[in-house]
């Protein structure tokens, strides 16, 4: 018995040395260091180094929809494509717009393209984005039907187009836009007052901005996917998720045109 314990137990310069080789694999392997080898999406690693400690408790805190996307998109398989379409700069952190394709690169593939976030304050657009997300990733690898379907239809995915406003939880972007207001055209028609757009002021709702001398930098990124993907196309087909209107958030779909939310009844 004595023997036994002599030889199962590690002297103490055996643990001295195991504890700073152990050391020595922490330093050298970051999670970070393992995420950039294990994924082959290197946008949401390199995304990820650009913050420090500070700015991934903000995340955390206030935008934890954008980690759960790149925990998503990091383990998405290699025939998914992510992109930092650009970058909203905040006070102390910037955020990422990211764009996911998945499916057929053909030209003339019809594309199915899903927005989400575009109001900050409607959490729910983004939430139905990113369900639909992973629940195509997580059948892509097994199931036949969805494999066929892929092969002949484009999909892309905006995820969350808004990152400032969902942080800063505010219906417009940093610069207080309402980027569903943002176009370099104006009604031709009256538009309702305030509602249909207002240049007042960004402290009041609904302000269009100065779309004029360009628009702002989440509706360029989302121009700029709409020009390069949806034209010669035979057909395509743009969801923009919102969650309904009002002061809460609420999911109305695919019942939007009566005034009450959906109550999960048969209506
Ligand atoms: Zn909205």
């Amino acid at each position: 018995m004595h023997m036994l314990s002599g030889v199962l137990s590690p002297s103490v310069n055996e643990l001295k040395q195991f504890s700073s080789s152990l050391k020595g694999c922490l330093k050298r392997e970051s999670p970070m260091t393992e995420l950039r080898k294990l994924t082959p999406h290197s946008a949401i690693p390199a995304e990820q180094a650009r913050r420090d400690s500070r700015q991934r408790h903000l995340l955390r805190t206030f935008l934890p929809e954008m980690i759960r996307l790149e925990r998503v998109l990091a383990e998405a398989p290699g025939q998914v494509t992510v992109k930092t379409l650009s970058r909203v700069a905040l006070k102390h952190i910037d955020l990422p717009i990211y764009r996911v394709d998945l499916g057929s690169e053909a030209p003339d593939a019809p594309v199915v393209m899903l927005v989400g976030g575009v109001h900050g304050l409607e959490r729910i657009g983004s939430e139905v984005v990113m369900a639909w997300l992973r629940n195509l990733l997580a059948r892509m690898s097994w199931d036949g039907h969805l494999q066929a379907l892929l092969k002949k239809v484009r999909v892309t995915l905006l995820p969350i187009l808004n990152p400032g406003g969902m942080y800063l939880n505010q219906r417009s972007n940093p610069n207080g836009v309402d980027l569903m207001r943002n176009a370099p055209i104006t009604a031709q028609d009256r538009s309702a007052f305030l509602l249909g757009g207002q240049r007042f002021s960004p402290r009041l709702p609904w302000f269009i901005g100065d779309p004029e001398q360009g628009m702002e930098a989440e509706n360029q990124a989302l121009e700029s996917v709409i020009s390069e993907l949806l034209p010669g196309r035979p057909f395509s087909v743009a969801l923009d998720c919102h969650s309904g209107f009002g002061w809460q958030d609420q999911i109305w779909f695919p019942y939007a045109t009566v005034v009450a939310p959906c109550d999960g009844s048969n209506r």
